[in-house]
């Protein structure tokens, strides 16, 4: 952690001192890991939580179908859960909201003055808003100067959960040799598609090769917005084309995908292995607290990586990529895991809060 920030000067004062913060969604898939990932977080803590009619009024606990192995945070358990729109105390608001209703929602909070990092899809491909990986396009943060011209709070959102294993992975690829065009399927965890999800009778003994949604677009779009540029005011996409198709596979986490790439600039695999192994970014520069030492883990043995085994390297905030070998077709094929509620969701919302936060933009 930065010794430098204001939260972190003293051990004992980090406790009182953290920035309350409520989390919109918070009874979902992805609001339960905000909640586990934030119970002992050294700068935020979870003050309000905030779902749909059916929740709201309730105890966290009663409201809660709680699916994950830790069990809910007592002091979390006890919190009301307020209904969406109303005031909220917390200026620092995490979205795990159902599609439906985070647009607007979203842009009503961050026009009363919050900070809101969102998981939805509603506004990543704004204008105006960072479609953020810290360790890849911290420099889009830059875009939130044209969020506060026209409003008091922000937006800053993750990208899809796919999205994230896939830019990191093409991240360093991009970077030293540039890409051309990418292949990719993938093979997504049944989490992804939330608790109302898939019926278990549908996904059981099958392979759904379809997700709703609007899935395979988002994953030929937003790798391009984040590998992109922002500059004179304005995002510029990666010039790459993206061809994707995805599936729904009976694991519960951990996304798994195969890629093939094809560069701009000639590179062996030893050199195109290089890359990924020294990718660093700035939340391994800045220590931040859920920040991954790795952001990139290459595994060796030609069997991995698979989701049960690699979704919760270094807490889930690694991307595990492995099978680097020539493409007959194009020039290189590999294979990608994320853990999709995790660095997928609601681990990366974390990470984005604390390079704000680093940043003094909270
Ligand atoms: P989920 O399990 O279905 O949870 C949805 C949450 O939204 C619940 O807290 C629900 O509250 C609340 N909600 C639904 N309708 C509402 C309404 N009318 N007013 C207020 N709150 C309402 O979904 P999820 O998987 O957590 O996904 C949440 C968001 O994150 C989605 O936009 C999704 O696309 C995105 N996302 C998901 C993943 C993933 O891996 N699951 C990854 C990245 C992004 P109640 O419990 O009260 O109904």
């Amino acid at each position: 952690m930065t010794a430098t920030l204001p939260l972190e000067t003293s051990r004992s004062s980090a406790r009182t001192e953290r920035i309350p913060v409520a989390i919109l969604g918070a009874t979902g898939s992805v609001g339960q890991r905000f909640i586990q990932l934030l119970a002992n977080h050294p700068w935020f803590r979870v003050h309000e939580v905030v779902a749909s009619d059916r929740s709201a009024g309730k105890s966290y606990g009663a409201a809660t179908d709680w699916r994950l192995e830790t069990l809910v945070p007592n002091d979390i358990a006890g919190l009301t859960v307020k209904s969406l729109g109303g005031e909220l105390e917390s200026r620092l608001v995490f979205s795990g909201l159902d599609s439906s209703v985070a647009g607007e929602a979203e842009d009503d909070y961050a026009n009363r003055g919050c900070a809101v990092i969102s998981n939805s899809r509603n506004h990543r491909m704004d204008d105006d808003v960072p479609l953020l990986i810290p360790e890849v396009n911290a420099d889009h943060l830059e875009a939130i100067d044209s969020q506060r011209r026209k409003r008091k709070g922000y937006i800053v959102t993750n990208p899809n959960c796919s999205v994230v294993g896939l830019a990191m992975a093409l991240a360093p690829l991009e970077r030293t040799f540039g890409i051309e065009a990418v292949q990719v399927t993938t093979m997504q965890a049944i989490s992804g598609a939330g608790f109302a999800g898939v019926a278990s009778y549908a996904i059981l003994d099958n392979v759904i090769p379809y997700i709703g949604g609007g899935e395979e677009e988002k994953i030929e779009t937003e790798p391009r917005k984040i590998l992109g540029r922002w500059s004179e005011g304005r995002f510029t996409d990666a010039p790459m084309k993206i061809s994707a198709q995805v599936n729904r596979v009976p694991t519960i986490d951990g996304h798994l995908m195969t890629i093939s790439v094809k560069l701009r600039d000639r590179a062996t695999v030893a050199d195109a292995r290089a890359s990924i192994e020294s990718f660093s970014g700035e939340p391994q520069r800045l220590g931040l607290p859920t920040a991954p030492k790795h952001a990139l883990h290459y595994l060796d043995a030609s069997d991995r990586p698979q989701p049960r085994l690699d979704r919760d390297r270094e807490g889930g905030m690694a991307v595990s990529i492995g099978r680097l070998r020539p493409c007959p077709i194009l020039d290189f094929r590999l294979v990608a895991l994320v853990h999709n509620t995790i660095r997928g969701a609601a681990g990366a919302a974390i990470l984005n809060a604390e390079l704000l936060q680093a940043r003094g933009l909270l």
